[in-house]
C-alpha cells in the first residue's frame, strides 16, 4: 500500500520523466518534507538509505535535468537545491543562509530593487540574491 507521501513522490518522477528508486524517491521526500532548499551535506545527514554522495549527486543533477528542483545559489562551500514551487531557476527571490546552523530559508517578500540598468552589450539571464547572518535559533 502506498502512502499519500509516496504517490506524491512517485507521481512528480514519473511525471517529469524519471524512473522510480528508492534513492530518488528519498531524496524526493526530503525536499518534500523540509519544504526549504537543501544543500547536498545537509541531504547526506538526513537520508535515512544509505547513499554515497557520488549517487546523491547523480540524483540531485537528475532531478535538476527533469526541472524537478533547481539549484537556488551556490555559495564557496556548497550548492543549494530546491524544489520549484515558489520560483524558478531564471528567477528567484532571496534567500537567507545562516552561517550557524547552515539553514537557508527562502524570502519571498523580501524584495530587492536594483537602480540603474546594466552597462550596454551585457545580457543579464538569472538574478540570485543570498543574504547571510543569523537565524533567530542561532542568535539565541
Ligand atoms: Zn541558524
Ligand atoms: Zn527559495
Amino acid at each position: 500500500m502506498m502512502t499519500t507521501a509516496q504517490r506524491r513522490v512517485s507521481g512528480l518522477l514519473r511525471g517529469n520523466g524519471l524512473k522510480v528508486t528508492r534513492g530518488r524517491a528519498e531524496v524526493l521526500n526530503l525536499f518534500l518534507d523540509a519544504g526549504r532548499p537543501l544543500a547536498q551535506r545537509q541531504i547526506m545527514e538526513m537520508l535515512r538509505l544509505k547513499l554515497d554522495r557520488a549517487s546523491v549527486y547523480r540524483i540531485l543533477n537528475a532531478f535538476v535535468e527533469a526541472g524537478i528542483i533547481h539549484m537556488a545559489y551556490v555559495d564557496v562551500r556548497h550548492r543549494v537545491y530546491e524544489l520549484p514551487d515558489k520560483c524558478g531557476g531564471q528567477k528567484c527571490h532571496p534567500h537567507f543562509s545562516c552561517r550557524g546552523c547552515g539553514k537557508t530559508t527562502c524570502l519571498e517578500d523580501f524584495r530587492v530593487y536594483f537602480k540603474g540598468a546594466l552597462a550596454k552589450g551585457f545580457v543579464a539571464e538569472r538574478q540570485k540574491v543570498l543574504i547571510e547572518g543569523l537565524c533567530p535559533d542561532c542568535r539565541r
